[in-house]
């Protein structure tokens, strides 16, 4: 075995020297087993081992986006990136646990660091690994992640955007519009109670609550409701929005502030005119059997997602049908393969599913590679349209990333990214280096079994 081994390692170095003259083909006469057609030649996927874990953290892409670095022995690299405004930390405490394991073990190193997640930003490093890993698999193997994942159903990924606020319904439709003539088919609007309340007679509120209080009291305990007057308002201010936009493109809305179950009822009924493509996170997504009432008692979908983790509590809201659409980040909701796992769970009860997304085009590629593997998607959103450096964080992929409202799916091997280092480091949060060493956290220790 180990002659044999030296063999091969022989034979690689020869075909990496003479790689240009060969262009990547395989000599003659060996056994074809012995040499997979078109995997990578640096690398020997059943040797890869991981051998770090490093950070840079960019700031401002709007988001603040702690991109990972693993390395291995075998100088290709995967990269992932943290949840958007979560701390690296999340992915740093998982170092010592993937030190030594294979990268190409995708789901099996997932399963061992998903105790390590949990909702919203605390996966973020569970889940930013997990794409590093499929980012490395792809590589030692040179497939794209997409058909590891069993292929893909599209070849360019619609986007959806958020799009500034503005008080004036006016000024709010035409920037919306100018995203449709930038060629996006799909539009998102934030429509929170704040667009009227500063206008008498139209919220319910007990009076002297702290910013605290207003910030992280979950909507049904705070007490505010909207009157009919503010709910007129507002739908009002879709009305002049749909005018500009038209009828014909798919309009979602979100944040509605913190207003109870009973407002959220009669928002929802009230804006049915319109034809909303859905309504989000109303209530916080925990609250299964109060969603219910809601998307029982309104004519528009409702849909939440963007902070669960894991499969299970998407099936809860998908099997009970409290929700008609769902909307996981991948970042958040377990990775890439977790997040197709959700698609194909909520396609067998009938939902289908958009993805939530904010960050660097590393998740961004990450996302896109599910989106095409995945039958029920909608469509992906994006933050960064008015970013004018976002794009050249990255090569590799075709330019515009966002084309025209889509995003083409990369064939190139892994997540088909690769990072400019000089545009990173322009944008590195104040303090922060480069990919610098990570030692303090080789050694981070506990007995990590869930069961006794
Ligand atoms: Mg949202």
């Amino acid at each position: 075995m180990e002659e044999n081994r030296h063999h091969v390692v022989g034979r690689r170095n020869i075909l990496k020297s003479s790689a240009a003259a060969l262009g990547g083909a395989l000599m003659g006469s060996e056994p074809l087993e012995a040499h997979p057609k078109g995997v990578n030649t640096n690398s020997r996927p059943s040797e890869l081992k991981i051998t770090d874990l490093r950070i840079a953290h960019i700031t401002k892409a709007p988001m603040n986006c702690p991109i990972i670095r693993i390395d291995t022995n075998q100088g290709i690299h995967g990269l992932g990136e943290v949840r958007d405004g979560a701390s690296p930390t999340y992915a740093l405490i998982l170092k010592s646990r993937l030190l030594g394991e294979n990268p190409c073990n995708v789901d099996r190193l997932f399963r061992k660091i998903k105790q390590f997640g949990g909702h919203s930003r605390q996966a973020g490093g569970v889940c930013g690994v997990e794409m590093a890993l499929w980012d490395l698999a792809g590589k030692a193997y040179n497939v794209p992640v997409f058909q590891m994942l069993g292929g893909r159903f599209r070849d360019k990924i619609r986007i959806y955007a958020d799009t500034t606020e503005s008080h004036d319904p006016k000024v709010y439709g035409q920037r919306l519009k100018e995203r449709m003539e930038r060629g996006l088919t799909w539009l998102k609007m934030d429509l929170g109670y704040d667009l009227v309340e500063n206008t008498p007679g139209t919220v319910t509120q007990p009076s002297g609550m702290s910013a605290y209080e207003q910030e992280f009291t979950p909507h049904m305990f705070t007490g505010i409701e909207l009157t009919d007057k503010a709910i007129g308002l507002m739908a009002d201010y879709v009305a002049q929005v749909r005018e500009v936009v038209g009828m014909e493109i798919p309009l979602s809305a979100d944040h509605f502030g913190h207003i109870g179950v009973n407002t959220c009822i009669r928002l929802g009924r009230a804006f049915e005119r319109f034809n909303l493509e859905w309504l989000e996170d109303m209530i916080p997504w925990q609250y299964t059997d109060l969603w219910r009432q809601i998307t029982d008692s309104i004519p528009v979908p409702t849909l939440t997602g963007e902070d669960i983790y894991l499969k299970e509590d998407f099936h809860k809201l998908c099997s009970t049908h409290a929700i008609r659409k769902i909307h996981p980040d991948l970042a958040t909701s377990g990775g890439i393969l977790e997040t197709k796992k959700i698609g194909d769970m909520a396609e067998e009860l009938g939902v289908p599913m958009a993805m939530h997304f904010a960050g660097s085009p590393v998740a961004c590629l990450a996302s896109v590679h599910c989106a095409a593997a995945t039958q029920n998607f909608l469509a992906l959103e994006n933050h960064s349209l008015d970013v004018p450096w976002w794009d050249d964080l990255v090569s590799g992929v075709e330019k515009p990333i966002v084309n025209r409202g889509y995003i083409k799916v990369p064939e190139a091997a892994g997540l088909g990214v690769t990072l400019n280092d000089d545009v990173v480091k322009e944008h590195l949060m104040p303090g922060t280096g480069f990919f610098q060493p990570t030692e303090e956290w080789n050694k981070e220790r506990s007995w990590d079994r869930l069961w006794s």
